[in-house]
């Protein structure tokens, strides 16, 4: 088994769909590296068997929540208590070092040097540039600092009720650390942030390796579907990887021809 690996999270058949695209892409990028999803009861039983037959291993969670929702509430997504579930990470110990991906990311290029970084390290966040963004992230397993994250979280909350909020709180030296720490924009890039500034994008955009789709309209929500080379490129990979392998009502779900949910 790789020492390495790709780790993800899926709460619900949603996020399910995009781990799967996601997983597909990372296949498509030829990575050397294992592929592992955190799940939930959330997950139908026919998307696990999906789900299993692409990442290379899985593991069952229960949903940790921040107990925060007036704070959760603040930032207009009480959905995000959830990701406290991502604390569990640090108990994958049967790997050396991962790289966690949101489930709503999508890898364009190879990024298998992202393990050569050490934790913790992350990309800037774009709404506030001196936090780090919480969808891509290198870290090493470790049940001590599980334990501590698990303290820090019950004692301290977070700033923002999700785990962007406490492990920023948590790695709150990450804007000073040395470079290595800090992973360039191109790992963790928001669509948003492409149209606000053209040129860089015009300048760097080829360059780009991982697209995040943050925030509330994401590419498995079809209605949502927006213009722009990369969600065409999840709709691709859905289309030609992933849909031929669902049941049909899954296929129709991510058609939009029934209402699945
Ligand atoms: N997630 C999940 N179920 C949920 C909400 C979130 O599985 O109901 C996981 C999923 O991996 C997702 C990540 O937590 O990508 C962070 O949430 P999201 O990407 O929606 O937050 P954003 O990046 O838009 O702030
Ligand atoms: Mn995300």
């Amino acid at each position: 088994m790789s020492k390495f690996a790709w780790v993800t999270l899926a709460t619900n058949d949603r996020y399910a769909l995009g781990a799967l695209v996601l997983a597909a892409s990372l296949r498509r990028s030829n990575t050397k590296y294992s592929l592992h999803i955190l799940y939930t009861d959330g997950v139908s039983a026919s998307m696990k068997s999906q789900l299993f037959s692409i990442f290379n291993n899985s593991t069952k969670v229960d949903i940790l929540d921040s107990n925060d929702s007036q704070n959760l509430a603040l930032i207009g997504r009480p959905d995000l208590g959830i990701t406290f579930t991502k604390l569990h990470y640090w108990r994958l110990t049967e790997y050396e070092k991962c790289v966690f991906l949101d489930a709503d990311t999508l890898v364009i290029q190879n990024s298998d040097e992202l393990f050569e970084h050490p934790e913790f390290a992350a990309a800037p966040d774009i709404g506030w540039p001196d936090l780090f963004n919480s969808g891509v992230f290198v870290f090493v397993p470790s049940k001590d600092t599980y334990q501590k994250l698990v303290e820090f979280g019950t004692q301290h909350g977070s700033f923002d009720g999700g785990d962007q909020g406490l492990l920023n709180q948590y790695f709150s030296r990450w804007r000073t650390m040395d470079e290595s720490h800090r992973l360039p924009f191109i790992y963790n890039v928001t669509p948003g942030s492409i149209y606000s500034y053209k040129a860089a994008w015009q300048l760097f955009g080829s360059q780009v390796k991982i697209i995040h789709f943050l925030g509330s309209s994401k590419p498995w929500n079809f209605q949502d579907q927006q213009q722009g080379q990369h969600w065409e490129y999840w709709r691709q990979i859905f289309d030609e990887d992933v849909a031929g392998n669902l049941s049909k009502d899954l296929v129709n779900f991510g058609q939009r021809k029934v209402d699945y949910f």
